[in-house]
């Protein structure tokens, strides 16, 4: 593998089973190490000529690999799996040096996506199918899934590697073939996953990486080619991509932003609430859409909750990602660590109590670095920005209700609705939230509730766009098409003349 982690170089694209040089009149973006604020590398991005020639690659190779068994193509997938593993640790690196999150946390990136792989390993019984015998006439009805053909994947910087993973694998098992639009700001990842595909048999063409821009995503929704759109991201850009992929025929699901709650109720272990607030709110510097970035205090235990956090916001230990304790490292550019000042300001001329400030955090050796400490406001209303929108940054919010209904209904109320969670010890309590809340990911006592692999991942509401849930068996269905088959042979169709009434068995 020839990706440099620490000198300047070029991040092309892949298409067609090779690295693709940078040409020279292309546009770039620069990609920077965030724990020391230095370029290193710039990333090329592509114009509708490369997204072109990359889903006519992947056209090409769409019917051989649709024809391949679902057998061999869990094979490959099994090489690409052993090959993830043996690089794992490569790839955390990789994503550390550009997304600035902790090593430890970009290993479980890794992990979570390779679960998925090992999901996709079961292609051949995901996509076994429906067969009922003799319906009447000598007739049997069976069905199939069937690949769709060219797929796109859109995705966010903020998992560089695991959400690419919630989307190609199923693909690929499912017989379609891929082009990755990976995130300008950390793509490197993306081309280690490409290499390691090529390197367990994958055909060329069946998986291609095109870096870029809006300007790449438009071709991409353009091109009569692609049939299917995968999008991650942030909720207007979601909702854009979903109308405008939509409006072209092709099949899409976006999954958008989020603004995710922790309720505390009065019977909680408070330590347990504190430390998953702590946990869910600053790690990987709350760039997570599982993130919570508001703390829902029921009751009396509001001012002991704040006192909690407040005691353990001092012994977050917050450094460049690649040091070995770190819990939080920096945000991943200087201009968003500047969106999420304006945020702090706004929280702070909105009338909210600023408990914790990390606006002035400076990490000795790392001056230049895009390092935020922790922020906590308490007494967050829901009508300020700060509630309101998603900051996307180290900051929790506390909102103080008086009772669990009121709990449910500022949930409910919330545009976002991708992850939610409760702390209680009731379980009368847990099952009435689980029922009630209008969201599409819910953890009882469990911060950060990221369903498995075998299960499926989405929010509700301005959270998700589409009618498909991402990986596990909403996964297998998003890339396939149904398809129902009736049968008869020679023998029982001989012919008693044409028919006009719609059959039934009588
Ligand atoms: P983003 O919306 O800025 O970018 C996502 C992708 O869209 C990138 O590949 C980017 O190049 C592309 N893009 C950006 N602007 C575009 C435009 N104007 N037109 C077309 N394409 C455009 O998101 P981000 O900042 O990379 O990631 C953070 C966001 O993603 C947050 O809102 C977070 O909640 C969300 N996210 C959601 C989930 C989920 O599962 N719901 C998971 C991870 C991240």
């Amino acid at each position: 593998m020839n990706i440099a982690h620490s000198a300047i170089h070029s991040i092309g694209h892949f298409i067609d089973g090779a690295a693709v040089e940078p040409a020279a009149a292309s546009r770039r973006s620069p990609v920077f190490n965030p724990a020391t604020g230095a370029i290193r590398g710039e990333v090329m991005l592509g114009d509708a000529a490369v997204v072109g020639a990359a889903v006519a690659a992947a056209k090409r190779a769409f019917p051989k690999w649709a024809d391949t068994s679902s057998l061999n193509r869990a094979r490959v997938m099994f090489r690409f799996k052993e090959l993830m593993n043996r690089h794992h640790d490569e790839m955390a690196r990789l994503i550390t040096s550009e997304h600035g999150k902790v090593l430890s946390d970009a290993r479980g990136e890794v992990m979570r996506g390779i679960e998925v792989v090992e999901f996709a390993c079961g292609a051949p019984q995901l996509m076994k199918t429906q067969f009922s015998d003799n319906i009447g006439g000598g007739i049997d009805n069976f069905s199939l899934r069937q690949p769709i053909g060219v797929c796109a994947g859109i995705t966010p910087f903020n998992f560089p590697a695991m959400v690419p993973m919630w989307m190609f694998p199923l693909a690929l098992v499912c017989g379609n073939t891929f082009v990755l639009k990976p995130s300008e700001r950390d793509p490197s990842a993306s081309l280690l996953i490409a290499e390691l595909l090529k390197e367990a048999g994958l055909p060329d063409g069946a998986f291609n990486v095109v870096h870029g821009d809006k300007e790449a995503v438009d071709a991409l929704l353009q091109h009569p080619d692609v049939a299917a759109i995968s999008f991650v991201g942030s909720t207007p850009i979601a909702e854009y991509i979903h109308r405008e992929a939509g409006r072209r025929g092709k099949r899409v699901q976006a999954l958008g932003g989020a603004k995710n709650h922790l309720v505390v109720m009065p019977d909680a272990d408070l330590d347990a609430a504190a430390d998953a607030l702590i946990g869910a709110a600053y790690g990987s510097a709350g760039e997570r859409c599982m993130a919570i970035s508001v703390g829902v205090a029921v009751g009396r235990v509001a001012d002991e909750l704040v006192a909690k956090l407040k005691e353990r916001i001092p012994r977050l230990k917050i450094k460049d990602g690649m040091e070995a304790d770190a819990d939080m490292g920096p945000v991943v550019t200087e201009a968003h660590r500047r969106k999420i000042l304006d945020y702090i300001e706004d929280g702070i001329a909105a009338g909210a109590t600023l408990e914790a400030d990390g606006r002035e955090h400076v990490v000795p050796d790392r001056e230049d670095g895009f390092f935020l400490g922790a922020t906590l406001f308490d007494h967050v209303a829901p009508d300020m920005k700060i509630y309101r929108e998603e900051i996307f940054g180290p900051v929790l919010g506390i909102v103080r209700v008086e009772d669990f209904a009121e709990a449910v209904a500022l949930v409910n109320g919330h545009e976002y609705a991708n992850g939610v969670a409760c702390y209680t010890a009731d379980g009368a309590t847990a099952r009435e939230f689980a029922r009630r809340i209008e969201v599409g990911m819910v953890g009882i006592n469990v911060p950060i509730p990221v369903p498995m692999a075998f299960h499926s991942f989405g929010g509700w509401k301005r959270s998700l766009f589409g009618d498909h849930h991402a990986y596990g068996e909403e996964g297998v269905r998003f890339y396939t098409r149904y398809k129902s088959v009736m049968q008869r042979w020679p023998d029982a169709a001989a012919s008693k003349g044409p028919e006009f009434t719609m059959p039934v068995n009588k």
